[in-house]
């Protein structure tokens, strides 16, 4: 057994806080039997104190309150009071009788008109055995003396001890019982939380998509395990898309690697022209700077990925970089054969990093050429807003139909991958883009329609106006 697991320490708990309900209960039950004995007790003690109040009244009447001083007062009293019953009656100054035993409930004698008008009861304990006696004043004849009548209580202790000794000497068992039923529930309760761990010890990477059964009880170890499965379907997708980009990212860097292989073996195998040369120095050359593109562009995704965060973010003008970017669009258009047209307004503080933003419309702009045909027209336009500016590249391509338009932000995601090939893509753009937007706080989305264009739309924070002047002395 355990000692530190949560059934032991429930059965414990649960036999601690019962034992202590034991005790309270036990007390108070013994208590409220003490007191319910008193009362009778009590009751019955003031029955006699009357009877007796009686007696001496009857006995003055024949013998004259002032010669009540010994002997009829002891005819009364046996009388009066019951076996057992001992009283005493004081003047005030001394005590006039006393029965034997009585003298030592107290020397000094009892001032009458010191005491409570009902009288009050006291448990004394005489030589080891309880008494209660009742205290009161009494009127006999014109004279009004205290009186102390008491019984022996001894019996009724025992048989309060005697339940009190049961409780105890039962506590030992019912401790066991509480403690072996509470571990037998607290089991049987735990028991689907060990299917869960065991379950959930055996789903490894190899088996991320096997689940935890729901018992169907909709209760908290349902929801536990409901969250769990939700959790390992998340963990499962993560390492889906880690796996799936792997392999994209082994499967693209495969190819230009093979053609520098491929073309340097060849160019070796026989003596070469100078221009035989050169020519395949170039083609390995350009398979190596799209190479090292391509590890760039893996690198700053899966930087981006580790790290979250990964952007020097600092007071800039937005517009500025995208008019630079402009700048080499407007090359990659006019080498594509297409119109270009910007519209950018004034300056538009942000905080972002340049470069990384440069990137970003760099990005739309190479796609724009790369998917307009001869012929076709590539506009920009940066509109700002209170919080946010709104950049968008427009462009008269060829589009991308409804069904890939969801994929497009997906790494390595390319809509016929023979198109997007052919002019050097991997599928990697969009996704920094869509990165870069989303690390400065931002957006991207795309409308658009196969044979008529596409328009990208970015949407950045900017700096407000009224933010404006604490950011100027920073820069
Ligand atoms: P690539 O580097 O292959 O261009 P991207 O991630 O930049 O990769 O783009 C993903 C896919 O989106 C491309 O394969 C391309 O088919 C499509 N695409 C991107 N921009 C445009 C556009 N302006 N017009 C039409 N299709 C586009």
């Amino acid at each position: 057994m355990n000692r530190r697991s949560i059934r032991v320490r429930l059965a414990a708990w649960q036999a601690v806080i019962l034992m202590a309900a034991f005790a309270v209960a036990g007390g108070g039950v013994w208590l409220a039997m003490r007191d319910s004995i008193y009362e009778s007790v009590d009751e019955d003690l003031r029955a006699r104190l009357a009877l007796l109040e009686d007696g001496l009244n009857k006995a003055a009447d024949t013998t004259g309150a002032g010669h009540v001083g010994g002997r009829p007062v002891n005819l009364v009293n046996l009388q009066a009071t019951g076996p057992g019953t001992r009283f005493r009656i004081s003047d005030g100054s001394r005590w006039i009788y006393q029965s034997p035993g009585a003298e030592k409930w107290g020397a000094e004698p009892l001032v009458p008109s010191a005491l409570q008008e009902h009288g009050r009861a006291r448990t004394l304990v005489i030589g080891g055995r309880p008494i209660r006696v009742l205290t009161a004043p009494a009127s006999v004849a014109d004279t009004v003396w205290a009186i102390q009548i008491g019984v022996p209580i001894g019996e009724f202790y025992k048989a309060l001890n005697d339940v009190a000794w049961t409780v105890v000497l039962a506590s030992p068992l019912v401790l066991l019982i509480a403690s072996a039923g509470g571990y037998w529930m607290s089991k049987r309760a735990l028991e689907p939380v060990d299917r869960i761990t065991r379950t959930a010890r055996a789903i490894g990477a190899e088996n991320l998509a096997a689940r935890l059964p729901l018992r169907g009880a909709d209760d908290e170890l349902d929801r536990l395990s409901e969250t769990l499965n939700d959790m390992f379907a998340r963990l499962d997708a993560a390492f889906r898309r880690v796996t799936q980009f792997t392999a994209d990212a082994s499967h693209e860097l495969r190819t230009p690697v093979a053609i520098i292989r491929t073309t340097a073996e060849l160019t070796r195998r026989r003596p070469r022209t100078e221009s035989e040369y050169t020519e395949a120095l170039d083609r390995i050359l350009a398979e190596s700077e799209r190479t090292s593109r391509l590890i760039d562009d893996l690198l700053m995704l899966a930087r981006s990925d580790a790290e979250g965060e990964e952007f020097a973010l600092e007071p800039m003008d937005l517009a500025q970089s995208l008019r630079e970017a402009c700048e080499q669009g407007r090359v990659l258009a006019d080498a594509a054969g297409l119109s270009f047209s910007v519209d950018l307004g004034s300056a538009c503080p942000a905080l972002g990093d340049p470069q990384a933003l440069r990137r970003l419309f760099l990005i739309l702009l190479d796609n724009a050429a790369k998917y307009t045909a001869p012929g076709g027209s590539v506009r920009v336009t940066m509109d700002v807003g209170p919080a946010d500016a709104v950049i968008e590249v427009q462009d008269t391509g060829v589009g991308v139909g409804p069904e890939d338009l969801p994929h497009l932000f997906e790494r390595f995601y390319r809509v016929g991958k023979d198109r997007s090939r052919a002019r050097g893509g991997v599928g990697l753009g969009l996704s920094i883009a869509q990165r870069i937007a989303t690390g400065h706080g931002g957006n991207i989305s795309v409308q658009s329609e196969p044979g008529t264009g596409s328009t990208f739309r970015v949407r950045l924070p900017i700096v407000s106006p009224a933010d404006r002047r604490p950011l100027d002395r920073l820069r």
